[in-house]
């Protein structure tokens, strides 16, 4: 039995996902255990760079869908030749670009990346656009309650349909303020084999 995780962790802005993933860093590094975290839109901006002339990736969701859509499978074929045991792929389920709503994960992508696990960060809509609204390092779309909302439901059901698509467990895992260790430890306990 193989013992590799590639634990895809997605949220939408603003949930917390980037701190609890480090959480889970710290956590299992306690116990001896590494983890190696593949950040989606790191390993896309690195040919976004090169081929497309972006410097941000609030540039890169602006590109044209069809540029995206090559840095995108690009970036899950690169992931998935990682050799580590255990994986966290910290991605969207979906982006918002100029044409709308775009899926992280098409069917191609979870074909390509064949995670083990789908992990969904999640929190309640106030404190997400809270946090947003501090957060002045982003150039991000203006949010509402209503908006954020929205997202949260559109992540959910597409938790679901990539879980039903790849065949993978969907966990859900509230990250509160101040609780990012309870949340990891959440996470953690639910993936790691024993
Ligand atoms: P971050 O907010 O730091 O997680 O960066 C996310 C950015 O990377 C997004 O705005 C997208 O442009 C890109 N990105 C991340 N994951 C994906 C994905 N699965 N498919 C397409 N673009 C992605
Ligand atoms: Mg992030």
């Amino acid at each position: 039995v193989s013992e590799h995780r590639r634990v895809v962790v997605v949220g939408i802005p603003g949930v917390g996902k980037s701190t609890v993933v480090e959480r889970i860093i710290a956590l299992r590094l306690q116990k001896g255990r590494q983890t190696i975290v593949a950040n989606y839109g790191s390993v896309m901006m690195e040919e976004a760079s090169k081929n497309f002339n972006v410097k941000s990736r609030d540039e890169m969701r602006k590109l044209p869908i069809e540029s995206q859509k090559k840095l995108q499978l690009g970036a899950a074929a690169k992931i998935k030749s990682l050799p580590d045991e255990f994986v966290i792929v910290d991605t969207h389920l979906f982006i918002s670009t100029k044409e709308g709503y775009w899926p992280g994960m098409p069917l191609e992508v979870l074909e390509e990346l064949k995670p083990t696990n789908l992990v969904l960060v999640m929190t309640d809509a106030e404190t997400i656009l809270s946090r947003r609204t501090k957060d002045s390092s982003r150039s991000r779309d203006p949010s509402t309650i209503e908006s954020v909302e929205r997202e949260l439901q559109a992540a959910v059901s597409l938790l679901f349909a990539s879980s039903l698509f790849s065949g993978c467990p969907a966990l859900m895992i509230t990250n509160e303020t101040g609780r990012a260790d309870e949340a990891a430890l959440r996470i953690i306990s639910a993936i790691e084999s024993s």
